[in-house]
């Protein structure tokens, strides 16, 4: 899978990319990920990128010939038109479903905003898709951008190993992950459950699934509404309403 970024400060993404397992995984050909900066192409002869908002107000606003260009150029170097998401705190709030989905795709590009955003004709002409990290506001997309890009990679075959498998995890069944422990035995006078040096995988895999209903009837009540339980799993929830 290739992912370009489009941004103004491609050196705040190159940083994060090349560390740790996405680092790794650039490195070893797994996916593609490019970092272009939307200054470099600019037809402005001062090198500007944004100017002031049409009917006043404060803060500036990124201009569309440098986005436009920018993407053109990644348009070429893949031979198609790519999968384009405008990172914006006005797009679909980023679940896990959205990630399995983007994971999926040869090309994606994201698009970071800075200042007071972009020109809403880019998002007209160019933009698939607006995607939120949560219902704030920071300062750039490219903070964004990082975390989708970390979440979509993870996904792709051979970025983790298989000890660090995902499915497992939280939010890709549906639910919250069960508890996890490593050495020592006791710490603070709290031990480790016993359940889980019995060796005994089955029920191991039972009590980690409880555990995985339980923490997330407790903690995120809306998934449980909506996760695809079996009809022992319903029981189980039955019974943690009456405790
Ligand atoms: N004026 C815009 C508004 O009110 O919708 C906010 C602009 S924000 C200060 C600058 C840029 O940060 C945005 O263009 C967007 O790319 C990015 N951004 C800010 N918050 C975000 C969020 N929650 N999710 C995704 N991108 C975000």
């Amino acid at each position: 899978m290739r992912i370009d970024i489009m941004t103004l400060f491609p050196e705040m993404c190159e940083s994060v990319l090349s560390s740790s397992i996405i680092g790794r995984a650039r490195e070893n050909g797994y996916v593609e990920i490019n970092c272009h900066n939307i200054r470099d192409f600019t037809e402005d002869k001062h090198n500007r990128v944004d100017d002031s908002p049409y009917g006043g107000g404060m803060g500036m606003i990124m201009q569309t010939q440098p986005i436009a260009s920018c993407f053109e150029h990644i348009c070429e170097e893949t031979g198609e038109k790519p999968y384009l998401v405008y990172m914006s705190p006005q797009g679909n709030v980023l679940t896990q479903a959205k990630v399995r989905e983007f994971s999926q795709m040869k090309n994606l590009v994201l698009l970071c905003g800075h200042y007071e955003g972009v020109d809403e004709r880019v998002i007209e002409e160019l933009v698939d898709e607006e995607i939120s990290i949560g219902d704030y506001v920071l300062t750039g997309g490219e903070l964004p951008a990082l975390v989708l890009a970390d979440s979509v990679s993870r996904m792709i075959p051979g970025v983790l190993s298989d000890n660090e498998c995902f499915e497992d995890e939280s939010h890709y069944s549906g639910l919250l992950e069960h508890p996890q422990y490593t050495r020592p035995f006791e710490w603070r006078g709290r031990k480790v459950p016993e359940i889980l040096l019995s060796g005994h995988h089955a029920n191991i895999e039972k009590w980690r699934h409880e555990k995985a209903l339980e923490r997330t009837f407790h903690k995120r009540p809306d998934m449980i509404e909506k996760a695809d339980l079996s009809k022992k799993d319903k029981e189980y929830i039955e019974k943690l309403k009456k405790e």
